[in-house]
């Protein structure tokens, strides 16, 4: 990560950014070793928060302990809540 408003406070800031982008034709077990490892990080991290809504407007790497593909998933599931509630509450009128 590089350094700059909450990232200043990022318990990643120095490191190997590549941690947290897959290289090309990374194996599996490379991808679980380096995914462990930033996961760890983001783990006592004290900017989850920011982190995760900048990690929001991403499309590649691991945010707040996301990977894209976890991202992309957890999106998904909350436009679908949405569009439930929505069909559920067309006004919007939540007791
Ligand atoms: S949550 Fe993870 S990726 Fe985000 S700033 Fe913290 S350590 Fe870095």
């Amino acid at each position: 990560m590089t350094a700059g408003g909450w990232r200043d406070e990022a318990a990643c800031l120095g490191e190997d950014t590549g941690l947290f982008f897959a290289p090309d034709g990374e194996r599996e077990t490379a991808r679980i070793r380096r995914e462990t490892r930033a996961r760890a990080l983001c783990a006592r991290c004290p900017v989850t928060g920011d982190c995760m809504a900048f990690g929001a407007t991403q499309r590649y790497g691991i945010y707040a302990g996301e990977t894209e593909n976890e991202r992309r998933a957890r999106r998904r599931r909350e436009l679908r809540r949405a569009a439930t509630a929505r069909r559920r509450d067309p006004e919007g009128a939540v007791a």
